[in-house]
């Protein structure tokens, strides 16, 4: 039987970088993990693509996905919903991939109440100071919308704690190599690996007869 994938929530106040951190783990380890793309109504950036980034939908779509239970959760997040489609990261858990959920707190602890296995990791800047530079040096959302996520972090910060993991986003390969560090370990913990714990016990047993 093949083993089912973890999954690992990353979130992480905008402008941490996690969009390039998932991004790199993928390049460098991409058979074993599978990038969830979520549903979105906020309208897409410059360079973004339909069905890469996010699948992008009006409202009404949206509405139309939670009514018929496609999403594992959705959020609203300064003023847009945004949402992870079911489907997809059933069928990778269950090909034994190691499913990556990029989403924000209030999503982040409704999938662990869905799925308590799941793993929880908050990726930071190093300071707030380089948080406000980045998000502004990043020259993709208006001053108030920089505002509106500055304050977003500061209610984020709350809930900072829960998480099960923090992983600080000063350099790009060192904390490509922890999260995926992380997510190893994760797979080696006895908790994850009862069927062969009770196997083996059963057939070190038949040494004793
Ligand atoms: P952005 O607009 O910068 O792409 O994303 C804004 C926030 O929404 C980020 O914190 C991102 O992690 C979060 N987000 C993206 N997709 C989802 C999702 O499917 N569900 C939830 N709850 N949050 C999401």
């Amino acid at each position: 039987m093949k083993e089912e994938g973890i999954l690992t929530v990353v979130s992480g106040f905008s402008g941490a970088g996690k969009g390039t951190l998932m991004k790199k783990l993928l390049e460098k380890y991409g058979n074993t993990y599978a990038l969830s793309v979520s549903a979105t109504t906020r309208a897409p950036r410059e360079g973004e693509v339909h069905g890469r980034e996010y699948f992008f939908r009006t409202t009404e779509e949206f509405e139309k996905m939670i009514a018929q239970d496609e999403l594992i959760e959705y959020a609203k997040y300064v003023n847009h919903y945004y949402g992870t489609p079911k489907d997809y990261v059933m069928n990778q858990l269950a090909e034994g991939k190691d499913v990556l959920l990029e989403i924000e707190i209030q999503g982040a602890l409704k999938v662990r109440e869905r799925f308590p296995d799941t793993v929880l990791l908050f990726v930071t800047p190093p300071s707030a100071q380089e948080l406000k530079r980045r998000l502004t040096g990043r020259g993709t959302e208006t001053e108030e919308v920089i505002q509106a996520r500055l304050a977003r972090a500061a209610e984020e910060a709350e809930y900072m704690d829960r998480y099960d993991y923090l992983v600080v986003n000063d350099d790009l390969e060192s904390c490509v190599e922890e999260l995926h560090g992380i997510i190893r370990a994760e797979h080696a913990r006895a908790a994850r690996n009862r069927e062969f714990i009770h196997q083996i016990k059963k057939e070190v047993e038949e040494f004793q007869k």
